[in-house]
């Protein structure tokens, strides 16, 4: 048993993996999530092979076998429909592991089970970060710990606390995310229609009927556009339109990325969202959060003292930089392809995507 005071500051994705992973090391942490109880809200999230693996590693593949629907198949199509390419799923992935897509309160949920609800101190949230790792809850108490780890998200008050010139950079893009009814979108398909201006829309079946749709455009204003925005994909053939009569409550959210810059603060450690939020264009995040979960969690093992902390830290950034820097780098090459002029996407697509597509993975199919 490591003698470490630890605090997990967030109880998201990142957190409780991390208090999961901790939990299968030894190490004991104490974990709080500033919502007063588990938030159900949340669309979907694709799960690809190394997310899966991941998660595996955690112990938790029945439960997630049990709620994730399988998908095996990619497709990129044009806003009429037509296909530019498809290729399956594992000549991406090998055997890495199975690309499954979840809703986001599915995934929380088995995870907190994992965990064990009453272990989650909810209601409370972190205010503050000291140098020396003293922490400041937004009830006024305060406590030093040996080791934060910041899992509180994109907007991080841990990572505000201890770095507070690290701004998010807004990507240009925003979109809307939201579960439909439906039965049009082929099961086990990850499906994405490419429009022109950064238009994309994404749907996956998530099982029980449901898809998890993600549509996206480009703009200059991480405010979006006024109106209903629904009417931005009205050429867009179906089952797009029948998809958009369920997006009354979708959820709107600008896209912001955080870069991985040096981090030196000796007693804080940042993990998922609050680390590297990035463009969801490879959807990596979920599965990046478990990686780091894991990863963090192996290189405390063992550790005893406070003195100890610091080259640790030093040595899990170290561990996580080259593959964070890859996702950034796939992202922003992502990104870029598509924003191409309609006629070369096209090309560049029915001719190379599964070669595309496997070099922009072929740095995430080692193990962390
Ligand atoms: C309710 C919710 C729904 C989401 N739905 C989707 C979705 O449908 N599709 C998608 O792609 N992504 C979604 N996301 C984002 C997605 O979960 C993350 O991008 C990814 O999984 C990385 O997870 P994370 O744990 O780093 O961040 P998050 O999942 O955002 O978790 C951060 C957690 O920290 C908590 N927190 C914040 N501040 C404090 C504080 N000061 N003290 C204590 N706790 C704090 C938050 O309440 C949250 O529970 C959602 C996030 C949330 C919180």
């Amino acid at each position: 048993m490591t003698q470490l005071k630890i605090l997990i500051a967030g109880a998201g994705i990142a957190g409780l993996a991390a208090k999961r992973a901790f939990a299968l090391r030894g190490i004991e942490a104490d974990i709080v999530e500033r919502d007063p109880v588990p938030r159900t809200t949340g669309a979907g999230l694709y799960l690809p092979g190394n997310a899966v693996r991941a998660l595996r590693d955690l112990g938790l593949h029945e439960p997630l076998m049990q709620v994730a629907e399988p998908v095996y198949r990619q497709e990129l199509r044009d806003v009429r429909g037509r296909v530019l390419a498809g290729f399956p799923v594992n000549a991406i992935w090998g055997d890495v592991g199975e690309c499954l897509a979840i809703r986001r309160k599915d995934l929380h949920g088995l995870l907190l089970d994992a965990v064990g609800t009453s272990e989650v101190r909810f209601g409370t949230a972190v205010r503050e970060v000291g140098p020396d790792g003293t922490v400041r809850f937004d009830d006024g108490t305060r406590s030093r710990y040996d080791l934060v780890v910041g899992a509180d998200g994109i907007y991080s008050p841990v990572r505000f606390s201890a770095y507070p010139s690290v701004e998010p950079d807004f990507l240009g893009q925003v979109c809307w995310r939201f579960l439909a009814p439906s039965t049009s979108v082929a099961a086990g398909t990850w499906t994405v229609m490419l429009g022109d201006r950064g238009r994309t829309f994404l749907a996956v079946p998530v099982g029980e009927g449901e898809v998890y749709c993600n549509a996206a455009i480009g703009s200059a204003d991480p405010v979006g556009p006024a109106g209903d925005w629904r009417s931005l994909f009205s050429d867009f053939s179906e089952p797009v339109t029948e998809l958009l009569a369920h997006a009354d409550e979708a959820h709107y959210a600008p896209l912001y990325e955080i870069r991985n810059d040096e981090r030196t603060r000796p007693h804080v450690v940042l993990i998922g969202d609050a680390e590297h939020a990035c463009s969801p264009s490879m959807a990596q995040g979920s599965a990046m959060a478990v990686e780091d979960a894991l990863v963090l969690a192996e290189t405390l093992a063992g550790a005893r003292e406070r003195a100890t902390v610091p080259p640790l830290l030093a040595a899990y950034r170290e561990r996580r930089a080259d593959r964070l820097r890859f996702v950034l780098k796939q992202n922003h090459a992502r990104d870029r392809a598509r924003n191409l002029p309609t006629v070369v996407r096209r090309v560049l697509f029915r001719h190379f995507a599964t070669n595309i597509f496997r070099a922009n993975h072929a740095g995430l199919l080692p193990r962390p």
